[in-house]
């Protein structure tokens, strides 16, 4: 395969991952966006799914927007090992040829995106927030996401690439945060194909099942041999961790602590904790609140955690670094408690109250109860 003859390249792709039968989230925000970018490409959108015995997820890959299912079937891939994923995926890449390959960076997809990668020669943006095509849509991206001048975005163009100009019109623009989250850089890959993204569960909306999309899918499926040798490792066991890990992507509302709780640990987190069972959600947190042992890593909100969009987001003594903001401001509304009228927090919150965390929380457990008996 000749991977910089880019004219051979065509189509986007979506990595389908399941986990005993079941897609994770992330491909039914991959799905949306990648049929966004197959439209504007003037392209089809394919889902490659793989697994043993998972033939029944066609119909809601294809209900979610795609053209085609490529479904690859073996034991081998019953359970995901990166050396059998690494292969089979490469092989069909290479039959194929799309032009785009969408991976979503769940554990699994941090794992096999570089792989797939670097035995393909191409470039991957690994963590990506944002992916655009079009180049209107993509400087209306810019004019409410950065600080460059008007101008200087109508202007965006052209990027000189190994001392050339190339035009970036057509091609993908993958935005992700840098520089520890203090500025986001976007990033094209001009020069070999397939362009590779991981993108950030929780960031891009899912779109609505389609029966009549589901019903007029092309299904291909294929048998890829994997050699002996390719597989290295021998799963002898899934064992699943004993402790439920917080849905913080699925939950519709949320709770988090920061380093706010300090002065009395236990009654901070019993605090959020009332409060998130009152609304019906879940405890998050600041990485502080994390690295200070006092929530699980599950927990975290933000560039190194999850990033999250529930209904209503409450931030209680958390400052509202840009780490932290990246996490959670598309959130519907949010409300932060903060001691310091000057908190960052502020800026992006739609409620936000001056005031001590420990006498601001009770009064407003005490006011959801009373609105909830009410009713
Ligand atoms: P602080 O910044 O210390 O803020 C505590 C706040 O509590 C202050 O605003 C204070 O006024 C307020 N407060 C104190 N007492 C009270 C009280 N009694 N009542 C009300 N308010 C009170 N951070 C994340 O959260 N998530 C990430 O994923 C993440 N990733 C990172 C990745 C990198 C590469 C780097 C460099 C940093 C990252 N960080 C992340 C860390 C981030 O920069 C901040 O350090 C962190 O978010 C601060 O947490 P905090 O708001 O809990 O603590």
């Amino acid at each position: 395969m000749d991977n910089t003859n880019l004219a051979a390249f065509q189509g986007v792709w979506v990595f389908c991952e399941q986990r005993e039968g079941k897609l994770t989230p992330c491909v039914l925000e991959l799905l949306n966006e990648g049929r966004k970018l197959a439209d504007q490409l003037g392209t089809k959108l394919s889902g490659l799914l793989l697994g043993d015995g998972v033939q029944g997820l066609k119909d809601e890959i294809a209900g979610r927007g795609a053209d085609q299912v490529i479904i690859v079937e073996d034991p081998a891939l019953a359970v995901y090992t990166t050396d059998a994923y690494t292969y089979v995926i490469n092989a069909m890449v290479e039959k194929y040829q799309p032009e785009i390959l969408l991976i979503g960076a769940t554990n699994i997809g941090r794992d096999l995106g570089p792989r797939c990668a670097a035995r393909l020669h191409t470039g991957l943006c690994a963590d990506c927030t944002h992916l655009d095509v079009d180049m209107d849509q993509y400087r209306e991206f810019l004019r409410t996401n950065s600080v460059l001048d008007g101008e200087r975005i109508d202007n965006v163009k052209t990027v000189t690439v190994m001392g050339e100009k190339k035009d970036v019109s057509m091609e993908l623009k993958m935005t992700r945060p840098a520089f520890g989250g203090n500025l986001m850089a976007s990033i094209i890959c001009p020069r070999f194909r397939p362009v590779m993204a991981t993108v950030r569960p929780g960031v891009l909306k899912k779109g609505v099942h389609d029966e009549a999309k589901a019903a007029a899918a092309e299904v291909i499926c294929e048998k890829v041999e994997i050699p002996a040798d390719v597989m290295r490792v021998e799963v002898k066991e899934v064992v699943k961790a004993a402790k439920q890990l917080v849905d913080l992507i699925g939950a519709e509302y949320i709770v988090s602590i920061g380093r706010g709780i300090a002065s009395d640990i236990e009654k901070g987190k019993a605090l959020a904790e009332e409060l998130a069972g009152v609304l019906g959600g879940v405890v998050g947190g600041s990485r502080v609140a994390v690295d200070s042992g006092w929530l699980s890593a599950d927990h975290q909100v933000g560039q190194t955690g999850k990033t999250v969009r529930p209904k209503v987001y409450v931030a209680l003594g958390i400052s509202g670094a840009i780490q932290h903001k990246i996490g959670m401001s598309d959130s519907e509304c949010i409300i932060a408690v903060n001691k310091d009228p000057r908190a960052p927090i502020f800026e992006v919150a739609d409620y936000g109250i001056t005031g001590d965390l420990f006498q601001v929380t009770p009064l407003l457990i005490e006011a959801i109860k009373a609105q909830k008996a009410a009713q």
